[in-house]
């Protein structure tokens, strides 16, 4: 059986004013620490007793499976010497029967990245950058706190590609304050220059406890009414959010200039060229098992109870303590024992965010029953409405379920 395996690095220089992922900044020292820990975490799970299941479930999956994809992400896991990533990976292969082909992605913030680095990374196996850039435009990128120019978004990928990297990823952002929709497809068309392989394009979503929250949380939906206040350290005020037709545009051109550009748009955020679609975010979306390492990292494994015979799924979550997490405690923020409605429910909204949607023959494989008998009502009360399609052996959304999927989503949980 093949398992994923996402490696989780929390550290960065600076907090983004959007962020609301698990990263802080610390010392080398603490750095160390952690990766240490990590390493102990990759080779010998601890065996109190929640974790001798999950001791019992990774050894099984160190011996039984094969990893087809590696995932390294933060954080910023390009804050790390390059030596410290190569160690993790090397800790990894002596673990686990990773896949020759196997895809092994890092995440890189634009500016963290130097040749040397870059070698290093390719030396230990790494063969795809996902540079979280996020925009061309300084005065975004101001606003969101990044580390970062425009122009070392450019360096970095030059960089990368002279270094022998084919496969790169840039991440980017719309919806942000301030941002008109020419802004936006400007940001798109300096990205598309840089030839990557493939973009992230994301919606800016205004989460709970980050800087942006203050100043447009409560009011995302009037539009911020921050606007027109002074932002701390400038003279400038902060400017408000683009209005609902303004995004909705920016969602519809992103779709159009990155078609033109030559890529497929595979998942609602998601666009590739050819062959270069996420494999580790598909085995995601599609089901496939995965092992989480490091601070707050999630996992998701089958089950066996021998006592009673059952096979199932659990998901879990490590610690999002840090120093909980560097004292070795393996008591986790989340373990779930799923049900079957779970992994149905899953399988819908996982699946209906691709483009090809939930395979009508995969779902009677995975579940040993027709997706009618769970969701025959949801399914036709949506296609009735226009916002799925059914054809082909494949039930999607439409280009209207796109924008409401939240909400067509929920109704199969
Ligand atoms: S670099 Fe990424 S993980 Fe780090 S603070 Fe910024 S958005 Fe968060």
């Amino acid at each position: 059986m093949k398992t994923e395996l996402y490696i989780h690095i929390p550290f960065c220089k600076k907090k983004c004013a959007y962020c609301d992922f698990l990263s802080l900044p610390a010392y080398r020292e603490v750095q160390r620490q952690y990766v240490d820990v990590l390493l102990e975490e990759i080779r010998q799970p601890q065996t109190d007793e929640i974790w001798q299941t999950r001791e019992a479930e990774i050894r099984q999956a160190q011996t039984e499976v094969s990893v087809p994809t590696i995932f390294i992400g933060g954080g910023t896991p390009s804050v790390l010497p390059a030596a410290w990533i190569a160690e993790i990976l090397d800790t990894v292969h002596a673990c686990f029967s990773v896949e020759a082909d196997a895809e092994i992605t890092i995440e890189a913030n634009p500016g963290s990245v130097d040749a040397e680095k870059l070698q290093v990374w390719r030396q230990a196996g790494i063969n795809r950058i996902s540079f979280g850039g996020q925009s061309f435009q300084e005065e975004e990128l101001q606003l969101l706190g990044r580390i970062h120019s425009a122009a070392q978004i450019r360096e970095s990928v030059a960089l990368a590609r002279e270094a022998g990297f084919a496969n790169i990823n840039l991440d980017l952002m719309s919806g942000l304050p301030g941002q008109t929709a020419e802004a936006w497809e400007n940001t798109l068309r300096q990205a598309i220059a840089l030839g990557p392989e493939h973009i992230s394009a994301y919606s800016l979503i205004i989460e709970e406890g980050t800087l942006f929250y203050e100043h447009y949380g409560d009011s995302a939906e009037e539009n911020g009414n921050t606007a027109g206040k002074s932002m701390p350290d400038s003279g400038r005020t902060w400017p408000p959010l683009p209005d609902e037709d303004t995004e909705r545009r920016m969602y519809e051109r992103t779709g159009e200039i990155l078609a033109e550009a030559g890529f497929r748009q595979y998942e609602i955020s998601n666009y590739a060229k050819e062959g270069f679609a996420c494999r580790h975010n598909i085995g995601y979306w599609t089901g496939v098992p995965y092992i989480g390492f490091g601070l707050g990292a999630a996992g998701f494994l089958p089950r066996h109870t021998p006592e009673t015979g059952q096979d199932g799924w659990i998901r879990y979550k490590n610690t999002e303590q840090l120093p909980a997490y560097l004292a070795g405690s393996r008591e986790p923020a989340e373990y779930q024992i799923l049900t079957q409605k779970d992994l149905e429910a899953e399988c819908m909204i996982l699946g209906l965010r691709m483009t090809d949607g939930v395979e009508e023959a995969a779902f009677v494989r995975r579940f040993g029953h027709a997706i009618d008998t769970s969701y025959g009502d949801t399914l036709r009360r949506y296609e009735q409405m226009g916002l799925l399609i059914r054809e082909n052996g494949r039930i999607r959304l439409s280009a209207e379920g796109v924008s409401v999927s939240n909400t067509v989503m929920a109704d199969f949980l």
